[in-house]
């Protein structure tokens, strides 16, 4: 990339030090150019399973399929990018879920920072933009072949989302002892009584794979007498976060309560863990909070939110 003049008194630059690198400086009135990325922002837009491409009109990689994205206007938020060129781009109105992912591109600048966000419709009509040549929805078997995808970072994220679909959740037998023990193991958070709840008749361990690697855990746990149920916990290994396993275990444990004729199901959870959102989400309502419920860590005590979801 090449400056020449001085964009604020047109003298003409030189390349002096300036911190660590030589950059175009102004003899005159010493302004320094700096080289910096652009922001981008993206959406994966997922309706009835299906996720939304945009088949490139223009250059670069016209003809190659990519997620609706663009720059980042200055005087615009990074999710207000995502919602208005899926908009400019689809025809479709978005709501934000969650972050998908920051990918830097490009070594040589013009190089770049993508942002990319999972989110779903809320109105509109799927019709390619004036920049596109296409725009369609596909399921995960019938995603384009990865060299007709634009960019190295939209395919990632559509090879983490075709995985996420794959995950298979089920309740634990004993055979998948082995696999509870070595998760407990790698994550102590877990707690290291988990084994033992498979062979606890009053409670259900629901696991969820990708393939032959057990990556997140739940458990419901049925109060005697009465006629509900609690979730224990929910874990998902930090690499297989923002796929919404979490969401699916939840709703795994809303099944299994209901198979079970519990009228209740009970969750607790810190105020500071994203899980109360998945909760939230599901269905449960705020049913009361404590202060100072949980063991002090570095950073003190911390509040417990408690949450209730009724069957009926
Ligand atoms: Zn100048």
């Amino acid at each position: 990339m090449d400056v020449t003049y001085c964009p604020k008194c047109a003298t003409e630059l030189e390349w002096k030090h300036s911190g660590e690198r030589e950059r175009p400086t102004c003899p005159a009135c010493g302004f320094v150019f700096y080289f910096n990325p652009v922001v981008g922002a993206g959406a994966l837009v997922e309706t009835d399973g299906r996720v939304i491409l945009v088949r490139r009109g223009v250059e670069p990689k016209a003809g190659y399929w990519s997620l609706p994205a663009g720059y980042v206007e200055a005087d615009e938020l990074a999710e207000e990018a995502a919602v208005r060129e899926t908009l400019e781009e689809t025809g479709l109105e978005i709501e934000i879920d969650d972050m998908l992912g920051v990918y830097s591109f490009g070594r040589e600048p013009p190089t770049g920072v993508l942002i990319l966000y999972s989110a779903h419709t809320t109105g509109g009509e799927l019709r390619a933009g004036d920049d596109a040549a296409d725009v369609r929805a596909f399921s995960s078997e019938e995603l384009p072949h990865d060299d007709q995808i634009a960019f190295r970072t939209h395919r990632q994220a559509l090879h983490d989302w075709r995985r996420a679909r794959a995950i298979v959740y089920r309740e634990a037998n004993p055979a998948d002892r082995r696999a509870i023990v070595e998760l407990t193991r790698r994550h102590p958070s877990v707690g290291d009584g988990w084994p033992t709840y498979l062979d606890e008749k009053d409670r259900a361990l629901l696991l969820a794979w990708d393939g032959d690697q057990l990556v997140g855990i739940t458990c419901v746990s049925h109060r005697p007498l009465g006629q509900t149920a609690n979730i224990d916990q929910v874990f998902v290994r930090p690499r297989y976060r923002r796929w919404g396993i979490a969401t699916q275990l939840v709703s795994q444990a809303i099944s299994h309560a209901r198979n079970s004729s519990v009228r209740t199901l009970l969750a607790e959870a810190p105020e500071t863990n994203p899980v109360l959102l998945v909760y939230l989400k599901a269905g449960f309502r705020l049913s009361g909070f404590m202060d100072a419920y949980y063991p002090p860590d570095g950073a003190g005590p911390v509040t417990a939110m408690f949450l209730a979801y009724d069957l009926g």
